[in-house]
């Protein structure tokens, strides 16, 4: 239908043009470009359409569940293309596509070329190009990228476009990474966004600095600058009704003589009132309308109709010049006229609409969809370099179904956790489906890589992954060994670098052991599973597959496992029938408060005491590097403000605490469990909050274990869960939080560096949002947490760190969602509030020591171990062609300093590469340099025939972008700016990639054949080799 509608508009068009003449027919005179004396206001036709909010994405594609709320995707862009056709002078800019792919694969031939056309014209321009308009607060810098590339290839192949135009209107503060990582990075000519803090508007507007250069990374500086305009209002059309929605109530512009209420004069000194009115808080003789809001252009006509008619008698009244526009005319004319602008660094953290609304909840909100998205985020990053050690499937199972989940869940409603209830579970419901896709994908590679033949991929049926691992439900590792069975670990590191790392698993038997690839015994541990933890696998076991687990495990088996850099080794594990075995079973020491003796934990360097008396941690000590510190842990409530009486909620979005409550402050039990391997402090801190912090003998820092909920509503109070350290270190106001998992800065509480602040909510207003870390820091030392989930924290005291856990509300925020964020789930009527169970790090250094740790941590926080299981008989090691293997020359390492962002195989069976420099200039002593990367040795199995750098978002040349690269004037420059360092151009013989502090480069590269195809030709291993084919292709 859409096409025979698209073609009638076509003939109509041309019939009525041709006979205009003689009708009472109006022609209006939409043609205005830009006029240099005057004021221009440029009239942006957009909608915004968000990828998940009230409805799924899918309801608000097709415009069912209009209850909720009436909006249709399908009839945006149906009926958008026909306004455009009517008149070429009429322009739209188009951002999801998400909803695009969904609409354009419903499209036929012919309508394509139309829409082919318009593109290509300029009247339909396709601006900021991700899946989504991601969030900037709750997501990870590598979903960010990933998602931005999905939408830029896609428009790239069916439009042969690259869009200039960051249009992040909507998410609610907006972070450094957005401006300079997927701004200038990705070769966007400006950055729009509407949402920053209140005060920070209003002194913008009053000094007309709301359009800024925007120099938000320390390393990169004036390289990775963008221009980024703040709008004066939200992203909606002026004040003065000029809204034109069909039911919208704004006054339509009434031209006609012949009806009553003519009006042309009357909204012509609407029209010129707004727009001088946005003229005095705006620079230069431009300003941008954004004619749209949220899911508008349903009926695209009714807009078009009415500012077809502004621009024409706007213009005829000639006291300002009305035109239609796009971001990229309006930036273009920015950049013609000579004026320099203010400089802005960091980032717009937090954003405050009002006195009381800190939207700092969000930060937090949804933590277990958080985690969901994190832990997909890592193992995407993992499934795509084992795609392209396979070879892609023509047929079968991709990772493309993960894929565009995570770019979906990247929304600004979706890991923000601010979508209601039902779109929540959509969006979880799309990651475990793409999640199950990806699964069977790793088996088949993993099954060709540990027994390359022909028709290797079929013996994947025999590999399990656990998804459930975190809830302690493994089923293949619960496997009876007794009768003779082993079970073979596969462990996988997606990491450029060798790796030990303690694999977890729970088993029903104690008399196990654990042997490598070369069948020798490696020292294990077995702890008890725990009664919280079972509880918790049992109920959510049920909830997630539909039936509760047949067995319970009754044991952890811990063990080291040691893995070559992007690679894998095997593991088996049988049951004990050696003589000498060393798995050690726990010594279970249970400490009551009764006694006063201090308790010591650890048997590495590092040491944690915790207090006889209380039975509460109370230092951190590390040997090797002399650290002797008080370390104290709280846990507590901030009571949500209800908003009955007194409006603003602490809801979905906006973090109000009404009053701070300890919580488990008197005296505790403490169990402690001590190994070879680790030792581990069980601490039940109150009904509803477990905790198990484990020392590792082989690491220097402490890992935290939490498990918190359900949160007790039965008083009425909404609660959001926090927990703080507190040490002596003399912070002074000062702490850093990173942005996006990327570069960290500097937050100096109850201040900003661009206004004077006016303090009206001490604990809401400092909270940042956490992806990697946040840290704090005096003369001497450093403490560091690192999360495993987007959070939010602070420093709400000097030498305390606090992050909030979990949150459950009972008033809506009142800022759109309409529901309370109080998450349940349910087993049949059993419902109950949601538990969260995480993790977080924390460690102690000398000032200037903390960054390798928080770095090269951080990233194996973010890149879990992926593992892999199946069983086989006897116990004599594996009978494994290859039981250990690096995708790359296995003599070869990644720099501590660099990580493999992407590995991934393109449709054409190119690779897409990103490698990374993961330190800041200045950042650490030792690795805060300029580094290198051999790619002879990263594809050392593959011959690399072509190597093309790319935009970030690998839909361009980069020289191709930096020459088109606009260079501003920056207000008050000197040209003071030191020297950016970048890495050189890489030379096609040597092929070795420099990467100069923050910088990560993208390429295409051009390999041969893809080992799968190979092993046919060659197929005869040696046990525990190195694979190591060399096939000319
Ligand atoms: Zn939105």
């Amino acid at each position: 239908m859409a096409n025979f509608r698209v073609f009638m508009m076509l003939i109509l068009t041309v019939f009525v043009l041709a006979v205009c003449v003689e009708s009472k027919y109006m022609v209006y005179d939409t043609s205005q470009c830009v006029v240099n004396d005057k004021l221009n206001v440029h009239l942006v036709a957009h909608t915004h359409d968000d990828v998940g909010w009230l409805k799924t994405v899918d309801q608000y594609y097709v415009g069912s569940n209009n209850s909720i709320q009436g909006a249709c995707v399908q009839n945006v862009l149906d009926s958008t293309i026909q306004a455009l056709l009517a008149d070429k002078n009429r322009k739209f800019v188009y951002v999801e596509q998400a909803f695009f792919q969904r609409w354009w694969r419903d499209q036929s031939e012919a309508t394509k070329d139309i829409v082919k056309g318009l593109v290509s014209s300029g009247q339909l321009e396709m601006i900021n190009g991700g899946w989504c308009m991601h969030d900037e607060a709750a997501p990870h810098y590598i979903d960010m990228i990933d998602q931005t590339t999905y939408g830029h290839k896609f428009i790239k192949e069916q439009f042969n476009v690259t869009p200039r135009i960051g249009w992040q209107i909507d998410p609610f503060g907006h972070s450094a990474v957005q401006a300079y990582l997927l701004g200038a990075e990705v070769g966007f000519d400006s950055l729009f966004f509407g949402r920053i803090d209140y005060q920070d508007k209003a002194k913008r507007k009053a000094d007309k600095n709301l359009e800024v250069i925007w120099r938000a990374s320390k390393s990169l500086g004036s390289s990775a600058q963008i221009f980024a305009g703040t709008f004066s209002g939200n992203y909606e059309p002026p004040p003065g009704g000029f809204y034109f929605e069909v039911n919208d109530d704004s006054p339509v512009v009434q031209d006609d003589v012949n009806l009553f209420d003519y009006n042309v004069d009357e909204r012509v000194n609407d029209f010129v009132a707004a727009a001088l009115s946005q003229a005095n808080v705006t620079r230069t003789n431009h300003v941008m309308w954004t004619m749209g809001e949220d899911f508008k252009y349903q009926y695209a006509e009714s807009w078009f109709r009415n500012m077809d008619k502004f621009i024409h008698y706007v213009n005829k009244d000639g006291r300002v010049n009305a035109l239609y526009s796009t971001p990229s005319i309006y930036t273009d004319a920015k950049y013609a006229e000579t004026d320099t602008w203010p400089l802005k660094k960091d980032d717009y953290f937090p954003y405050a609409s009002d006195v009381n609304a800190y939207w700092t909840g969000y930060f937090t909100s949804r933590p277990n969809l958080k985690g969901y998205v994190r832990m997909l985020s890592g193992y995407y990053l993992a499934a795509r370099q084992l795609e392209v050690m396979k070879g892609r499937n023509k047929t079968g199972p991709t990772t493309d179904d993960l894929g565009d989940a995570l770019a979906i869940a990247q929304h600004h409603d979706a890991v923000s956790g601010t979508s209601q209830q039902h779109v929540a579970n959509d969006y979880a419901k799309r990651l475990s489906i793409g999640h199950k896709e990806a699964e069977k994908m790793v088996a088949e590679s993993l099954a060709c890589m540990i027994s390359p033949k022909p028709g290797c991929a079929s013996s994947a049926n025999n590999i399990q992954q656990c998804p459930l691992l975190n809830i302690s439900n493994c089923p293949a590792t619960e496997a009876d060994l007794s009768s003779g069975k082993t079970l073979v670990v596969v462990v996988y590191n997606s990491l450029g670098w060798k790796r030990s790392d303690v694999v977890r698993l729970p088993v029903v038997s104690e008399n196990i052991a654990v042997y490598d690839s070369s069948g020798k015994e490696v020292e294990s541990q077995i702890l008890p599973v725990i009664n919280e933890s079972i509880s918790i696998r049992n109920y959510y076991t049920a909830a997630y597959t539909g039936k509760s687990p047949s067995s319970t495990p009754k044991y952890w088996l811990a063990f080291t496992a040691s893995v070559p850099s992007l690679g894998f080794s095997t593991y088996t594990i049988s049951s004990k029938n050696r003589q000498g075995s060393t798995s050690v079973k726990d010594a279970i020491y249970k400490r009551t408060h009764a006694g006063n003796d201090d308790i010591e934990i650890g048997t590495g360097n590092l040491k944690l005491i915790y207090s006889g008396s209380d039975g509460k941690l109370s230092q951190y000590v590390n040997s090797r590097t002399s650290i002797k510190a008080s370390l104290k842990q709280s846990h507590s409530f901030y009571a949500g403000f209800d908003g009955t009486t007194r409006l603003q909620a602490s809801g979905a979005y906006i973090f109000r605490p009404n009053g701070t409550y300890p919580i488990g402050s008197q005296k505790q039990n403490i169990t402690v469990l001590t190994g070879p391997i680790y030792d581990e402090v069980h601490q039940k801190i109150n009904s509803w909050i477990y905790q198990i912090t484990r020392v590792y003998k082989n690491k220097e820092h402490a890992e935290v274990e939490f498990t918190v909920g359900p949160i007790p509503i039965d008083d009425g109070v909404g609660k959001e869960i926090a927990t703080k350290f507190t040490t002596y270190i003399k912070s002074n106001k000062t702490f850093y939080t990173d942005s996006n998992g990327r570069d960290f800065i500097e937050r100096v509480r109850d201040y900003r560096a661009d206004w004077d602040l006016e303090v009206n909510q001490p604990i809401a207003g400092n909270y940042y949002p956490i992806n990697l870390g946040i840290y704090l820091k005096d003369e001497k030392n450093e403490l560091s947490v690192l999360v495993d989930r987007s959070v939010g924290g602070s420093s709400i005291v000097d030498g305390q760190l606090e992050l909030m856990l979990h949150r459950r509300l009972l008033y809506d925020d009142g800022k759109g969602v309409a529901e309370a964020l109080n998450e349940t789930v349910c087993v049949g009527d059993d419902c109950r509030g949601l538990a969260v169970q995480g993790k977080y790090y924390l460690r102690m250094d000398p000032l200037g020591e903390g960054a390798k740790w928080r770095r090269s941590y951080g990233q194996e926080i973010y890149s879990p171990l992926l593992l892999a299981f199946t069983e086989q008989d006897g116990n004599k090691g594996t009978d494994f062609q290859v039981s250990k293997y690096s995708g790359m020359d296995s003599t070869y390492s990644l720099p501590d300093n660099v990580v493999l962002l992407t590995l991934q195989e393109l449709d054409d069976g190119k690779i897409l590469l990103r490698l990374a420099h993961l330190y800041e200039i200045g950042e650490d002593k030792d690795h805060s340099v300029i580094t290198s990367v051999k790619l002879k040795k990263l594809f050392a199995k593959r011959k690399i025939t072509e190597v093309s750098e790319m935009s970030l978002s690998a839909n361009q040349e980069r020289e191709e972008m930096e020459k088109k690269r606009l260079v501003w004037k920056v207000e008050g420059s000197k040209n003071d700016e030191p020297t950016v360092q970048r890495g050189g151009p890489v030379d096609p013989q040597k092929l070795v990639v420099e990467l100069a502090p923050m910088e990560i480069r993208t390429f295409i590269v051009t390999v041969g054949k893809p080992l799968a195809q190979r092993l046919v030709v060659r197929p005869c291993f040696q046990e525990t080799s190195q694979l190591d084919l060399h096939v000319t292709t």
